[in-house]
């Protein structure tokens, strides 16, 4: 007697089980039947897909949304070849399978969860282009030429060669504008893929965004979460990296990768020409004029790069010392002074923490509330299923965990915090209590789901505590909540009257958009049409609605044909430079990208 997919399904284990799914998708799907293929996932299903099928970062909500997205795409994608890469396991009901598959141009990996009525999340993604593919491994590059050749030319002859020759007799195909870890790791993988490439940054060495900013800053992601494409950080690199060591490993990064960096060079201008479908670029190199006509422009120009200073009237007749945070040297020269920090998030605890260290009288303004987790506690229940030593020891590798992290659909991840955020909040209830009986004004994100989603939908809003949050609890560093109402030439008074004798003010109040970078760079005008960058459309505060299913506008294509967003933290930079890299890749080798679900601008900044 014959039996019906679901009969099947259920007699059988979870590899039969994900082989019958696999094979049946894979009917439909050489069938085109689009709306068979749809009908195997739950009624809830999301299926998130990262430029395998979509040429796109794109979430697809739901059956209707597969389906349309099959339409659209399948004839150019002609998927195949679905299997498992490993044996599938099960617990709650969850059926999870390890997958891969090919794609008529490339290579796919994903991750399939199936539910009793089909699969719930599907991700795929692409992981390289068939025939340019990576040469690593057995493809690795020979090094030596055996032989005898009266035209050689040695390793550093073609470098010294192409250095001289990249960006005056050959244009680069990409320029990447900012050399920070972004641009570095993206960088890194276009190298690898053979795309010419030039990043440039206006300072003076790769790692002096991380020199630059104040003493005391140690790396508050763990080593496991940090390490770049292609060479990991060592088995002694310390858990936090204290900034001057990781700007010195990305220094030495760029060298060993062979990235053409270009150090003390801005670009100051960027216009994009229809007619011939490229930039043109000036920049200034070394002091120098020079126009660059790149066909792809990248801006990893840094979340974390536009100061937002505050305009408080008063500001121009303070005879103190005040400054953005990112311009605050550290705490030295301020033993015995009185300073006043505006804010109270990662930049302004750690900046009180060190002064408070060398005994300045610090005093902290709370404007607004923030979500603070202790950093161990954030390491213990936040991250270390998948970044700590014990996830290594169990077999976890880097390139699997940012995969798991991928797997789980922006619209319910959420869901899977707020367990954690609080089980946290279990964890640490003296300490909250103490902060809060302080007179702290702490919040754990809109719907309770913590650090991680304050992070994806803002970008702000949130202290990793490392020890300062505890001078703020004790008092050490006093906190005094409201709105600063003006500067006088010796204090900080706020609406409430309160007067903040200061010696020195640090105004440790965020940064601006990416998109304004977009608008300095190219003009307001391609800046509206691309609009926001960063956030999820969440309708939370700062990430307004509607709801979009991936970062705006980072690492996938925009409104403006040919610019791109890189950035994020030490892990998105790792990950979704491979994705941003193959999409470039491709568009350099002329195979066809159709896009799908061009991302549509609700918001201009
Ligand atoms: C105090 C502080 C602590 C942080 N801690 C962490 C942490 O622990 N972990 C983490 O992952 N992230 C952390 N971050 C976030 C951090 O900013 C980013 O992760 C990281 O710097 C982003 O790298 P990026 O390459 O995207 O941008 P950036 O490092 O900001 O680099 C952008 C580069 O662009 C260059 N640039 C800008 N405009 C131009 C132009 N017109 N021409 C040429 N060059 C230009 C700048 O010179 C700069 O070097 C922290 C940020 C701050 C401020």
């Amino acid at each position: 007697m014959t039996q019906t997919i679901e009969q099947r399904e259920k007699t059988a284990g979870p590899q039969a089980r994900v082989d019958t799914w696999l094979a049946d998708f894979e009917g439909a799907l050489a069938a085109r039947d689009v709306e068979r293929a749809a009908a195997m996932f739950a009624t809830d299903c999301y299926w998130r897909d990262l430029v395998s099928f979509t040429w796109n970062l794109k979430t697809l909500e739901g059956r209707d949304a597969v389906a349309a997205m099959l339409r659209a795409t399948l004839d150019e994608i002609d998927p195949s070849g679905f299997r498992t890469s490993e044996e599938p396991s099960e617990g709650g009901g969850v059926t999870e399978a390890w997958i891969e598959f090919d794609t008529a141009v490339g290579r796919g990996r994903g991750q399939l969860r199936l539910k009793e009525e089909g699969a719930w999340t599907l991700l795929t993604t692409l992981y390289e282009l068939k025939g340019h593919e990576e040469p690593r491994g057995k493809g690795r590059p020979r090094g030596a030429e055996h032989g005898a050749n009266r035209e050689r030319e040695t390793w550093s002859e073609k470098r010294v060669r192409e250095a001289a020759e990249l960006g005056y007799a050959a244009q680069p195909y990409a320029l990447v504008v900012g050399g920070g870890q972004g641009g570095i790791a993206l960088g890194a993988r276009l190298r690898q893929l053979g795309v010419p490439t030039i990043i440039i940054d206006k300072r003076g060495r790769p790692g002096d965004q991380w020199r630059s900013r104040y003493t005391s800053l140690c790396l508050h992601d763990p080593v496991w979460y940090d390490h770049l494409p292609y060479l990991k950080f060592p088995e002694n690199w310390p858990v936090f990296a204290p900034k001057d060591k990781i700007a010195d490993w990305l220094e030495s990064y760029t060298k060993i990768m062979e990235l053409n960096y270009w150090t003390n060079t801005e670009a100051t201008s960027a216009r994009w020409d229809e007619g011939t479908r490229e930039w043109t670029v000036e920049v200034e190199r070394d002091g120098q004029p020079l126009v660059l006509r790149p066909k792809q422009l990248i801006l990893a120009t840094g979340m974390a790069g536009k100061p937002n200073v505050p305009a408080f009237p008063g500001m121009d007749r303070f005879r103190g010392e005040q400054h953005h945070s990112s311009a605050h040297p550290g705490p030295d020269a301020y033993a015995g002074k009185k300073v006043v920090v505006v804010g109270s998030n990662n930049s302004a605890f750690d900046i009180c923490g060190a002064l408070w260290e060398k005994g300045a009288d610090v005093t902290m303004v709370q404007r607004s509330s923030s979500h603070i987790v202790k950093s161990d506690s954030l390491m213990d229940i936040g991250l270390g299923a998948l970044y700590s030593e014990e996830a290594v020891a169990s077999g976890m590798t880097t390139e699997k965990a940012d995969m798991v992290f991928a797997s789980l659909p922006y619209r319910i991840m959420h869901e899977f915090q707020i367990p954690l955020y609080d089980q946290m909040r279990e964890r640490d209830k003296d300490f909250y209590d103490r902060l809060e009986a302080a007179g702290f004004d702490h919040d754990w994100g809109d719907d309770g789901s913590g650090l991680f989603m304050k992070y994806l939908r803002r970008g702000s809003g949130y202290y990793i505590d490392v020890g300062a949050a505890e001078l703020v609890a004790n008092g050490d560093v006093r906190l005094v909540g409201g709105q600063v109402k003006e500067l006088t030439a010796d204090s900080v008074v706020l609406q409430d009257g309160t007067t903040l004798p200061a010696d020195l003010v640090v105004y440790a109040t965020g940064y601006g958009s990416m998109n304004g970078w977009a608008a300095d760079l190219i003009s307001q005008e391609v800046a509206d049409r691309v609009g926001k960058v960063w956030g999820l459309g969440s309708a939370t505060t700062k990430d307004p609605g509607p709801w979009e299913g991936e970062q705006r506008n980072m690492w996938k294509p925009t409104q403006q044909e040919s610019l791109w967003f890189h950035g994020g933290n030490l892990h998105q930079s790792r990950h979704y430079s491979l994705y941003l890299a193959l999409q470039l890749k491709a568009r350099f080798e002329g195979i066809p990208t159709p896009v799908y679900g061009l991302q549509e601008v609700h918001h201009l900044s």
